[in-house]
């Protein structure tokens, strides 16, 4: 039996690795959920799971989540230090599923006990890569792709020499926006922009692909997880979202991955490393796809990805500053104080200014300099568009 930790239950991942774990509970001990503000879900999940632990990341809700599961023997904890506790306590396996930078301290604090991380966070390698990485060697732990299309890399090369590794090219479903001219583009909503063509998600993150922020935090993931050089990795829309990932070999072969818009592949493909276990996912009808379509990232549409390749450019702390301005760009657009295309151009005045002093690749990555320069550049956007922190 695996005994397993969820950090961010509640979310579209979260809920997506219940799903599979309550498929199979003989197979499954759940040490601890994690939430946020949905505390009836994480109430009813811990329930359902026989959880050890459910912790709320807000102190004000302890309360509420003590009266949600009252009787039912599953202790109940509440803050960032619960969190952090939550996710270092021994499990086999851990989902770091907590969306933004909120989820570096606990994905930090469950590979320093050696267990088996599957990495949904990719804020994680944005801002603190390294760091992670270096963990992890240490303490033993095994870190996993779940993104999708790390997952996919990952599968790609699966027996593969890195050597023999010319490119690898990620494919991106250009998202809400893919066919709509840039200038109308000033113009979009919230809601418009919270709907993806072909994946059910989080709100941020599909706001995010429709920006093309998502596809350069995962250019930089690539980068950070795979070592790869920033050179060999590609970026093409594919609007069907059915080949993930791509890895070019250097005698011209290249190894696609291929399968359903459905994120419990690649989290049921973590959960069972490395096996493969059957999963309840649609299987490809290739002739009723008929076709798959490919065409260039456009440079000039999408500034994100430009930002990510100066990110790598820089190194040290500019994934934290590239990371924070970008979440805080979003929750202004969220809030309605900026347009959408707003987003990028506050993204790339906060590396201009370089509020956190982040300074390129000298700066050492710390839990604590990662934070510090995620906080400084918040107010730095904040002050850029006269709107007090929240
Ligand atoms: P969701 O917004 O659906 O869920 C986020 C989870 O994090 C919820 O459990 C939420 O709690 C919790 N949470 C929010 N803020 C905090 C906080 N400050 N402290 C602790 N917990 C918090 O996100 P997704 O599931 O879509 O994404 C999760 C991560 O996985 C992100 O990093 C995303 O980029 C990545 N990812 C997601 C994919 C997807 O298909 N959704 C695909 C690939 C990667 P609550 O809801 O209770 O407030």
């Amino acid at each position: 039996m695996k005994r397993i930790s969820i950090l961010g239950a509640t979310g579209s991942i979260g809920q997506s690795t219940i799903d599979l774990v309550a498929r199979a509970p003989e197979s499954y001990a759940v040490e601890a959920l994690t939430g946020g503000r949905n505390v009836a879900r994480l109430a009813e999940d811990a329930r359902r799971l026989g959880a050890r632990i459910a912790v709320t990341a807000h102190d004000d809700l302890l309360g509420d989540l003590r009266a949600a599961l009252e009787g039912s023997g599953v202790e109940a904890a509440a803050g960032t230090t619960a969190l952090i506790e939550a996710a270092a306590r021994p499990a086999d396996w851990v989902m770091s599923a907590i969306v933004g930078a909120a989820g570096l301290a606990p994905g930090l604090a469950a590979v320093e006990t050696g267990t088996t991380l599957a990495l949904a966070n990719k804020e994680t390698l944005v801002t603190a890569g390294p760091l992670l990485m270096a963990r992890a060697q240490a303490s033993g732990a095994t870190v996993l792709p779940v993104d999708s299309e790390h997952s996919a890399i990952f599968q790609s090369l699966r027996g593969e020499d890195m050597a023999t590794v010319e490119r690898i090219i990620l494919t991106a479903s250009g998202g809400a926006f893919r066919d709509r001219p840039l200038e109308e583009l000033h113009e979009v909503t919230v809601a418009e922009a919270s709907t993806h063509p072909n994946w059910a998600m989080g709100q941020r993150i599909t706001i995010d692909s429709a920006s093309m922020f998502n596809k350069a935090l995962e250019v930089i993931e690539t980068r950070e997880f795979f070592g790869v050089e920033p050179e060999r990795i590609e970026v093409v829309i594919h609007p069907e979202s059915i080949v993930h990932a791509l890895v070019g070999h250097r005698d011209g072969g290249v190894m696609a991955h291929m399968g359903a818009p459905d994120m419990r592949h690649a989290i049921g493909y973590a959960l069972n490393w490395p096996g493969r276990a059957t999963l309840p996912v649609e299987r490809l009808d290739l002739v009723r796809l008929g076709q798959l379509t490919f065409r260039e990232a456009d440079p000039a549409r999408y500034k994100a990805l430009a930002l990510a390749r100066r990110v790598m450019a820089e190194g040290g702390l500019a994934g934290a500053v590239f990371n924070a301005a970008k979440e805080r760009a979003l929750d202004h657009f969220i809030a309605g104080r900026i347009g959408f295309l707003r987003m990028a151009d506050l993204v790339e005045r906060a590396m201009d200014e370089d509020a956190a002093g982040a300074d390129g690749a000298g700066a050492e990555i710390t839990l604590e300099t990662v934070t510090h320069a995620d906080q400084v550049t918040r107010q730095a956007v904040d002050r850029m568009i006269g709107a007090r922190a929240e």
